[in-house]
């Protein structure tokens, strides 16, 4: 059979529409072949096979326009034979080719698909063709329905919104993501003028952007500018705004004109919010939610501009809290944390609304203000912050006390930019934490003259270790009643190759702070117990010895294990060491001073509260520390001829030793009168220039010999 299957006609195919014949009855297939492959006005290809599964094979080639098929093949009888070729090729129109007798089938055939049937004897050629060719028209048109309800499905389905208007501007197409965002209908918005529905505002500058596609498709000169706009949001019919980013496209008609536009856009509020956030997030602090660096440069060159525009001043503020990181040893980095949060709160509570805090990082703020008409003016802002900071802040239900130091410059009398406005601050604060803390200086030209020696000195002060450029000196301590040396005291000096010999108060500030006091307090250790040790084997017996400690050193965690291993290998009985701390570094954590303390004097070291009265320690734990002696300070021996009440607060200091059962020692004595008075009130022991000044080991060595000056111990014991 299938050497009967042909295609008609063969020379010249272009153009034609294919039909598939699929009959197995040769006289009704010659019939359709000649009828419908005859060269008529339709130009039909026809194609024939002969079984089910050869047009099968052939429809799934494709390039098929429709088939005409006999429900009675070899391979497939009555409606099933349809069904199959139905489910193989459901894109191709189908007619029955029916006896009569199977007519029944052949509708069947239809109901389930099929797009018609004829009756053999019927088919003549011109129904035939008629019927196929109308067969082909009704596909082709349901074809082009079918692409406009897909269409219609995916534009709804999209997460875009699309609206079309004709050239006039009223809206004639909105999909389902339009209705939506809009809030309107398809119903209802279409033949609206486009504006109603859809409407536009430019997010920067609020103008109104709701005629695009009029602008658009009228040609107006915006047109550009309008055809795209990434920074638009749209005002939802009940008033809720998105962000969106929108295009204008003009439809065209076939001959070029414009017969309307379409309006995409797409909904970018989320991610408008997260890069407005990320944006927040890179010029804020994490930790306090204020500007951070970057941003606060930026206002303050803007400032700037301002001022030099305007002719006026504007002034920067440097705040730096006093003793942070003790607050963040102590309490832990969640107190400090919240501390800073504090902090930076009431700073916002102490400046103006056109004012700018930022925190630098650390416990370092920066306050630009931008109101300055006097220098006086920044001072006066400068004042109330540190009030306010004095106030306690409750942090987890503990009252804590801090203060802060702030520096201040001025433009334009201090800089011209913001990088040296800042410096300058930053001077100011570094020279008022120098000054005591707790204060508050504007900037002055020498600071920096200052700042830039103690920088040198620093870096010096890195090899004088290494390069054995201290030295101690030892100041003797005298039994104001025997008049004998009762210890000595080791001070500390350093031997600058160029400035000559240094004194404790040029650089044992700067040691702390860089953290080299460390290394230099261990060396004065190791030193004091040799020397003490060197005399008593020349046989001036034993000489008890006093060691200063700044509170860097009392607060390392290698304090204790410093001191044992300086006893260790020096070989120094520990009851003739005695530190000196004073009352500041101790109530500085008053809790953890008693501990080490304690232990301290575990090690049989002894201890004394240098400075004593320049503090304020507390009496509960004055008690508590177990201290051996007191060391009143030199400025309340000084004052004892000067000022009677400071006479008095000198005998009253020394009746607080005598009830603590310690040993008092003034420092400082200068003159007879003083001596006299100390005497008078039975303080245990002097020290001062009266005595003897701190002097080298070699002069302290005579000392124990010869006593101290002749005169004062006559005096001491008149006969
Ligand atoms: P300080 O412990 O109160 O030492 C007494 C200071 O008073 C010494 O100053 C001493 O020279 C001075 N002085 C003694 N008698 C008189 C007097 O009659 N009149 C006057 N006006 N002053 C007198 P220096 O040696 O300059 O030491 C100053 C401070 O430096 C010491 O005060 C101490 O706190 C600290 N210091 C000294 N050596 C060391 C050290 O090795 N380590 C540490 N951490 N600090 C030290
Ligand atoms: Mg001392």
């Amino acid at each position: 059979m299938a050497s009967q299957e042909r295609q008609l006609p063969t020379p010249n195919t272009k153009g034609y529409e294919c039909v598939l014949l699929i009959a197995s009855d040769t006289d009704a297939a010659a019939k359709v072949l000649g009828e419908l492959g005859s060269v008529t006005e339709e130009r039909f290809l026809v194609e024939w096979v002969t079984e089910l599964s050869r047009g099968i094979e052939r429809l799934s080639d494709g390039g098929v326009g429709a088939a005409v098929l006999d429900l009675n093949l070899p391979d497939g009888k009555g409606v099933e034979t349809f069904d199959k070729l139905f489910q193989a090729a459901p894109g191709v129109p189908i007619l029955i080719l029916s006896e009569a007798d199977t007519e029944q089938e052949a509708r069947q055939a239809v109901q389930r698909g099929a797009q018609d049937y004829l009756l053999k004897e019927q088919a003549d050629g011109y129904r035939l063709r008629r019927t196929v060719r109308t067969m082909m028209d009704r596909w082709a048109a349901q074809a082009v329905c079918r692409e406009n309800a897909l269409a219609t499905i995916t534009l709804d389905l999209i997460g875009e919104g699309v609206v079309r208007t004709d050239i006039c501007g009223n809206v004639t197409y909105l999909n389902g993501f339009a209705e939506r965002m809009t809030g309107w209908f398809r119903e209802e918005a279409l033949g609206r003028p486009v504006a109603d529905v859809l409407r536009l505002i430019d997010s920067a500058s609020g103008a109104d952007l709701s005629n695009v596609a009029v602008i658009v498709t009228q040609g107006d000169k915006s047109a550009i500018a309008t055809t795209r706009c990434t920074n638009c949001t749209l005002v939802r019919r009940d008033g809720l705004e998105f962000g969106i980013e929108n295009r204008v496209a003009i439809i065209h008609d076939q001959d070029g004109d414009a017969i309307g536009a379409v309006i995409s856009f797409r909904d970018v509020s989320t991610a408008r919010a997260a890069s407005l956030e990320m944006s927040r997030a890179g010029q804020h602090d994490v930790l306090t939610q204020l500007p951070n660096r970057t941003l606060f440069d930026d206002r303050l060159t803007q400032a700037i501009s301002l001022a030099e525009r305007q002719k006026k001043q504007l002034g920067v503020l440097f705040v730096d809290i006093d003793q942070f990181k003790r607050i963040n040893d102590t309490l832990g980095h969640g107190v400090g944390d919240k501390l800073l949060r504090s902090v930076a709160g009431r700073l916002t509570a102490c400046i103006r609304r056109t004012d700018t805090v930022s925190r630098l990082g650390g416990d370092e703020f920066l306050i630009l203000l931008s109101q300055v008409e006097h220098e006086e003016d920044a001072a006066v802002t400068a004042r109330k912050i540190l009030r306010a900071i004095a106030s306690p802040h409750i942090i987890d239900n503990k009252s804590l006390d801090i203060n802060v130091s702030i520096g201040g410059s001025t433009y334009p009398a201090d800089g011209q930019d913001a990088e040296s406005l800042i410096r300058q601050a930053d001077v100011a604060m570094y020279e008022a934490k120098q000054g005591g803390r707790n204060s508050y200086l504007s900037f002055r030209r020498d600071m920096t003259t200052r700042l830039a020696q103690r920088v040198l000195l620093e870096a010096d002060l890195r090899y004088a270790l290494g390069r054995n450029q201290f030295l101690l000196h030892y100041q003797p301590k005298i039994n104001l009643q025997t008049g004998q040396v009762a210890g000595m005291e080791a001070l500390i000096r350093w031997q600058h190759p160029e400035r000559g010999m240094l004194f404790p108060s040029t650089f044992v500030p700067i040691a702390e702070e860089c953290g080299l006091i460390l290394h230099i307090g261990q060396w004065v250790l190791v030193e004091a117990c040799r020397q003490a040790l060197e005399w008593s084997n020349s046989g001036f017996g034993v000489v008890p010895i006093s060691v200063n400690v700044s509170a860097v050193e009392f607060q390392s965690k290698d304090f204790l294990s410093g001191v044992r291993a300086a006893l260790i290998a020096t070989g120094m009985e520990p009851q003739n060491l005695e530190l000196e701390l004073t009352e500041t570094v101790l109530m500085q954590d008053a809790e953890s001073a008693v501990v080490t303390l304690s232990a301290l004097r575990a090690m049989g070291v002894r201890l004394a509260i240098d400075d004593f009265g320049t503090g304020y320690s507390s009496f509960t734990y004055l008690r508590r520390f177990p201290v051996d002696t007191l060391k009143v300070g030199q400025s309340f021996v000084q004052e004892i001829t000067a000022d009677p009440e400071g006479s008095t607060l000198v005998g009253a200091m020394i009746s607080i030793g005598k009830s603590l059962k310690q040993r008092v020692i003034a420092v400082g004595v200068e003159t007879a009168s003083q001596l006299d008075f100390l005497q008078r009130h039975g303080c245990g022991e002097g020290q001062g220039s009266y005595f003897s000044h701190p002097v080298v080991p070699e002069q302290a060595a005579r000392l124990f010999k010869s006593g101290v000056q002749e005169g004062m111990v006559r005096e001491m014991h008149p006969s």
